[in-house]
């Protein structure tokens, strides 16, 4: 890795900075290491710190589509024996007679998801990141400002307390839900927040069942198992915030007790868990994705609730589609800054960042609400949905992200 401290003036002119060494910042600069780019990364957090939020022990469901990106990236052969495939999908509503199942031979693919672990993902992104071609990582560094000029953008960072400034083409901001860049370019977002907390916890049941998940609607919040290498589950179970406090203090055996409660038999016995960690949640689209030669991907355009675990899936579906922009722009020697591109992926992605915002804000709502005809109508859909596969596949194939194939990483190709 080049050191800050070995740079000199002259080599600190890129094609593209990169704020955020998260799972999307990370996928992006992979996604371009091949097109003979300079790119600088900043990245807050050492990356291989315990406390770099984007790579705790979470379990992450990546959607088949996003399998194939990560073949494009030729990240997924590292990664396959770290993901257990998801085969089969129970959802049902706890109490109710609803229930539908969603099976991968029924969508012809041979796993409608993989889940692997944060930790994993986060080895197989970083490894070796500092020392791709043309990358510069900047790491501890901190973004502070961004200002354009007549040639580019230029970029202040804080790095071990010192300014630094580098300039570019293009600036591709994943600096997370709290996007600075997204602040300092003025950009308001929609936000929902729902009073809710996402528990996460890995389990260890007695009687796990091989690649099937588990979405469980329950009074107190939708309940999510998925199955992880090794026998393990990783459960994202959202309550209101106040429960989750008490449940967060609960020794183990309470915990696993109250887990079994909720969850049922299903799965027999939970006798381990993991530590716990909670994340309040809540729903938020930036009112748009660009602004003067800048751009904003994955959770600083888009931060979804978990309950259909879609956050990073679509971000990574920004990132396929910038990537194809920038190897166009590369090949036609064009500007990457320009307006045509912004604007290009601006149109591109709008779409699919809205449908997943709408529809992941809707299920939110309609699996968290108590009353009874609202009940009445999710266990009518569920049942509906197990009979009708023609909706089953709609909503597979949606959330398989198989329904935005034409960037070339989208198809498992990579883009140089
Ligand atoms: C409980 C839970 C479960 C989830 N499950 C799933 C799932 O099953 N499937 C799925 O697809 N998604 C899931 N997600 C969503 C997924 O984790 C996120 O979508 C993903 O982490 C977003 O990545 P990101 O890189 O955009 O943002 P982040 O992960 O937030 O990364 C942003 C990075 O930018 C850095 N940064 C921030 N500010 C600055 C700055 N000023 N200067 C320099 N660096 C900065 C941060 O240190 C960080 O490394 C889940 C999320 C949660 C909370």
């Amino acid at each position: 890795m080049a050191t800050p401290a070995q740079k000199t003036e002259g080599q600190r002119r890129y094609d593209l900075i990169v704020v955020g060494g998260g799972m999307v910042g990370a996928s992006l600069v992979r996604a371009l290491a091949g097109l003979g780019l300079r790119i600088a990364v900043a990245e807050a957090f050492p990356l291989a710190a315990a406390e770099q939020p984007s790579y705790d022990d979470r379990a992450i469901a990546l959607a088949y589509g996003t399998r194939e990106v990560l073949r494009g990236l030729g990240l997924w052969e590292a990664l396959r024996p770290a993901a257990e495939p998801i085969e089969r999908i129970h959802v049902s509503d706890r109490g109710r007679f609803g229930a539908t199942r969603l099976r991968a031979s029924d969508q012809g693919v041979p796993a409608l998801g993989y889940v692997v672990s944060g930790h994993s993902l986060g080895q197989a992104l970083l490894g070796g990141l500092a020392d791709l071609p043309g990358v510069d990582l900047f790491c501890p560094a901190t973004f502070e400002s961004m200002r354009e000029t007549d040639h580019g953008i230029e970029v202040r960072l804080r790095l071990e307390d010192r300014p630094l400034t580098l300039s570019a083409s293009l600036l591709a901001a994943a600096d997370g839900r709290e996007s600075r860049v997204r602040a300092l370019l003025g950009i308001g977002a929609r936000e929902w927040t729902y009073g809710q907390t996402a528990l996460i916890c890995n389990l260890h049941p007695a009687a796990p069942q091989a690649r099937t998940a588990f979405e469980r609607f329950t009074e107190t919040g939708p309940m999510a198992l998925l199955p992880m290498t090794g026998g393990r589950y990783g459960l994202v179970w959202t309550l209101e915030d106040a429960q989750v406090t008490a449940l967060s203090a609960l020794d183990e055996a309470s915990f696993l007790q109250r887990v079994q409660q909720r969850f049922g038999w299903r799965l027999g016995r939970f006798a381990q868990a993991g530590p716990r960690t909670a994340y309040p949640l809540r729903l938020l689209l930036a009112e748009r994705s660009s602004g003067p030669r800048t751009l904003l991907l994955g959770n600083a355009a888009h931060a979804v609730h978990p309950i259909t675990g879609q956050g990073f899936n679509l971000g990574i579906r920004d990132v396929a589609c910038l990537a194809d922009l920038i190897a166009d722009a590369r090949r036609a020697q064009a500007d990457l800054g320009a307006p045509q591109l912004l604007a290009a992926y601006e149109a591109q992605r709008r779409p699919d960042q809205e449908r997943i915002a709408t529809v992941t804000d809707a299920l939110v709502r309609l699996f968290t609400n108590p009353l009874w005809p609202v009940r009445m109508t999710r266990a009518l859909g569920l049942t509906a949905m197990d009979w009708l596969p023609p909706l089953k596949r709609g909503l597979a194939h949606r959330f398989m992200g198989l329904d935005r194939a034409s960037p070339r990483l989208s198809r498992g190709l990579p883009v140089d």
